[in-house]
């Protein structure tokens, strides 16, 4: 803490890792003399720039972009790129950190990374949008590379500045490759991506209920956010059969006990951008309540959390719980705090930690890569094949960690052990860098 001070969502991140390492240390001691430890919390570098852009009214704005670039040992840089007001270092690193163990949990050839700003495109025009991202994109180009450090979208970092990010670097550098991933169909984009974390989370939350004679038809399901994760999730849930109440932006929640009508919430979001409380306008018997921390409240056998860090206290899991709830599994990073974590664990529901549970959109991610590389593109079909085998096999995988380290249905322990051991041997046999 005091190396790293001001970063209290990367202590958390590393407090949870290490508290679940223990088992995998001891019968690894080889790990601590080789300064393992020491080393997988330290990023490989971090860069901060300064990101000028004239608005529309003409007046120079300035914002803060970041990337770090956390551990390349198992593969080149990857994770999202946030836009939003919060975005710090803290917030960075701590995603970064995260994406590390997350990124090895896929089995697939990817080291860990996050970047973003603090700019805020909500309400900016798309000029305004389009300026900001080349301003950024002219700063981070020298950063990444096909083989180095690929980006993709977060918070606030959709298919428009995911475009318009890789057109000014394709303006920059001449490269026509695989830089970002995420990308639009008519450019090198993956059939699947948009859904890929949605989907993969309930491919995962399928075999944690399998595991316990449980499937998702029939169950009621909230899941807060209405971005690119929640939207996918609802849409798959639905097509399982599951019945989805409720969904939420940072303002507030709509509670729709007949289900949530998605196509609505697409147009809502995805074509008009405006808030979750328009959903009222169009199905009037719908509620909307201010204050998005209130859907916890509501009645539930499963809860994803899709929308954001910390999203999950102690209290709102307290209420899950007395309500019954089955299942919850992550969407988003880290939205449970410790305490909520320690309430669904005390209670024996079952739950699914982030980096496992939403590495379906990462994991899509590289199959973009691998597409871009071989210079083809897959069916939909052939994605999303992939795609769930990929969750059923992290969901094993964790499970069989957990199991093995005398942690049977700790799911948290299992992702944090598998995912670290990949990356800590890579390490091991790379020597002391
Ligand atoms: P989007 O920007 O598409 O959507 C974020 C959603 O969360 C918006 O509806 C936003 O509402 C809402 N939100 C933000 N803060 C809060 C809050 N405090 N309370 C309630 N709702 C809130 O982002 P994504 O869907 O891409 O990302 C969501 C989460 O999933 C993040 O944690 C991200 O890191 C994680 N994730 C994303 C992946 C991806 O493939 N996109 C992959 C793996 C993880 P508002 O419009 O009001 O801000």
């Amino acid at each position: 803490k005091k190396r790293n001070p001001n970063e209290p969502e990367f202590h958390q991140a590393v407090m949870e890792v290490f508290e679940s390492l223990k088992p995998a240390i001891e019968k690894h001691p080889e790990f601590v003399e080789a300064g393992i430890l020491h080393r997988i919390i330290e990023p490989d570098r971090q860069v901060i720039f300064r990101v000028p852009w004239v608005d529309d009214q003409g007046r120079v704005q300035v914002n803060r972009g970041y990337r770090v670039q956390f551990n390349n040992a198992i593969g080149p840089y990857k994770g999202g790129l946030r836009f939003h007001p919060s975005v710090n270092l803290g917030i960075m690193k701590f995603l970064a950190f995260e994406q590390t163990f997350k990124n090895s949990l896929t089995g697939l050839p990817i080291g860990g990374g996050k970047g973003g700003s603090d700019f805020d495109p909500k309400g900016k025009s798309d000029g305004e949008v389009m300026r900001f991202c080349q301003s950024f994109m002219t700063e981070l180009y020298r950063h990444v590379g096909a083989d180095v450090d690929v980006p993709a979208g977060d918070i606030g970092v959709g298919s428009r500045e995911i475009g318009y990010m890789y057109g000014q670097y394709k303006r920059i550098t001449t490269l026509y490759n695989g830089v970002f991933t995420g990308k639009g169909l008519t450019y090198g984009g993956s059939l699947g991506r948009k859904e890929a974390t949605g989907y993969g989370l309930l491919y995962f939350l399928e075999e944690m209920l399998k595991e316990k004679g449980q499937t998702i038809a029939g169950k009621t399901v909230i899941v807060s956010g209405s971005g690119n994760v929640a939207i996918y999730a609802v849409e798959k849930a639905q097509q399982l059969g599951a019945r989805v109440v409720a969904m939420s932006d940072s303002n507030g929640y709509v509670y729709d006990p007949e289900g949530i009508k998605l196509n609505t919430v697409k147009q809502i979001k995805e074509i008009e951008r405006k808030r979750i409380k328009a959903y009222v306008e169009h199905h009037p018997s719908a509620q909307y309540h201010e204050g998005s921390k209130g859907i916890w409240s509501i009645k539930c056998d499963i809860a994803l959390p899709c929308a954001t860090q910390n999203e999950i206290d102690g209290e709102s899991a307290g209420k899950l719980v007395a309500n019954g709830v089955l299942a919850v599994a992550e969407g988003a990073n880290m939205p449970s705090t410790p305490e909520a974590i320690k309430t669904f664990q005390d209670n024996k529901v079952l739950f699914g930690p982030a980096k496992a549970a939403n590495a379906g959109g990462v994991a899509t991610s590289a199959l973009e890569m691998s597409q871009n590389s071989m210079r083809c593109s897959w069916t939909f079909e052939e994605v999303d094949a992939r795609l769930k085998n990929i969750m059923v096999t992290i969901y094993r995988q964790v499970s069989r960690a957990a199991r093995e380290y005398g942690c049977e249905d700790d799911l948290v322990t299992g992702a944090n052990i598998a995912g670290f051991l990949k990356v800590a041997e890579a390490m091991m046999a790379q020597g002391i860098v």
